[in-house]
């Protein structure tokens, strides 16, 4: 039986601020504590089970098979949203923390409760931790080719408006600098970051025009960053906003279309070298447009910063997936999984990680480091054990481990 049309549509409907609704194609997080956001097979199964009366105590593990383009290492993202969700179900928690770096078949967060109270959830706790991940992967991927120079989050318009805060949030905590969401740097406790938009050149007819009408009215503390491909030669340009603000320019940014962009790099060189003859050392060039983890590493020696949309906002989702592992506290599994809980055990020397059987986790690496258990228990019948880190502390985890790769 489907839904009637009217029916439909005041299902996805909220209120805006003013009262009016507006109509977005997003679950609202009732729909979501509701368990509405759930494949009907996980419906149907509930349904069996209920009239059965069967339901038992079971072990569930999330984990992936492999990753995206055969990436070595993921970023693991997304699990505040699963703990939140979790948190007061009669269920205990173990998992891995966000921003962690983790590997093919390494269970990532393992749930032990009756099936009932927690399975027409898979649905919902993958999708928190696929889209994350990926994003968050991906982020640390460009941070990585980026080494120190920052690296900004220009990717909300990429996605749909209702999870860019989402979007932005995992871009932060993989490894951006900033991010140009006003709503996604409040939602990780930083102010967005910014340049101009071809939108003010084009109204005010005019580069520097537009260059000193932002610094006449912008507050002071805003880098200056002027985007210099809009009318003219990005060399003439340069030079142009580098005489009208002097030392109060940041930056300048080629955003310049592939169309028209010819020697990227050799327009990047020009611009720098025509700056610098002229005593504009301090500018820096800030490059956007089509930007990946390998175009990064490609101009990492001309541009000082960048900006990056697509290829963060649209990663590759990680694909998790959930599995039991254990009924009734047996060890039980389907063909292609190990069966039974798992201990992730990591070397805080050389960060090599193992996956071995909870009843034979490991004391100390073959390098002769010590072995930490990295799935550890966070939620004991739905009860917080530790608090949640904050973004800044998962963000610096990343920074850390991504320090100690040299791969991509
Ligand atoms: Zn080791």
């Amino acid at each position: 039986m489907g839904l009637q049309e009217g029916e439909a549509r005041r299902a996805f409907e909220s209120v805006a601020s003013k009262g009016r609704l507006i109509l977005i194609h997003t679950a609202n997080a009732q729909q979501i504590r509701d368990g509405l956001v759930t494949d009907v097979y996980f419906e149907r199964t509930q349904e069996i089970l209920k009239s059965k009366g069967i339901n038992p105590v079971v072990t569930a593990e999330f984990l992936a098979k492999g990753f995206p383009r055969d990436y070595p290492w993921a970023v693991l993202a997304g699990m505040e949203e699963c703990v939140d969700l979790l948190k007061d179900l009669p269920v205990d928690v173990r998992l891995i923390g966000e921003g962690t770096f983790i590997y093919p078949f390494q269970p990532v967060l393992e749930i032990r409760g009756r099936y009932l109270d927690f399975g027409r959830y898979e649905t919902t706790l993958l999708g928190f931790l696929c889209q994350a991940s990926g994003v968050a992967t991906m982020a640390a991927r460009c941070r990585k080719a980026a080494g120190d120079r920052p690296l900004t989050s220009f990717g909300a318009r990429r996605a749909h408006p209702a999870i860019a805060p989402m979007v932005e949030r995992s871009a932060y905590i993989g490894g951006c600098d900033g991010v140009a969401l006003g709503l996604g740097a409040r939602l990780v406790g930083i102010e967005p970051s910014g340049t101009m938009p071809h939108a003010l050149i084009l109204i005010i007819g005019d580069t520097v025009e537009a260059t000193r009408a932002f610094h006449d009215i912008i507050d002071p503390k805003v880098k200056r960053v002027s985007l210099i491909d809009t009318f003219n030669d990005e060399k003439i340009e340069a030079l142009n906003v580098a005489k009208a603000l002097g030392k109060n320019l940041y930056a300048v940014r080629l955003d310049t279309p592939k169309s028209r962009r010819g020697d990227f790099r050799k327009i990047m060189e020009e611009v720098r070298w025509e700056l610098d003859l002229r005593g504009f050392e301090h500018v820096k060039l800030f490059i956007s447009g089509g930007l990946d983890e390998y175009r990064i590493r490609e101009f990492q020696d001309c541009a000082d910063a960048f900006g990056v949309g697509t290829a963060i906002a649209a990663a590759p989702a990680i694909d998790f997936s959930m599995d039991i592992v254990e009924v009734e506290d047996k060890p039980l599994a389907k063909k292609g999984k190990r069966s039974g809980s798992k201990s992730v055990m990591c070397c805080n020397d050389c960060m090599k990680t193992v996956v071995v059987p909870r009843v034979k986790a490991l004391k100390a690496c073959s390098c002769g480091g010590k072995m930490i258990e990295i799935l550890s228990s966070f939620l004991s019948q739905g009860k917080m054990k530790t608090p949640l880190p904050t973004p800044l502390e998962i963000r610096d985890h990343v920074i850390d481990q991504l320090a100690r790769r040299e791969d991509l």
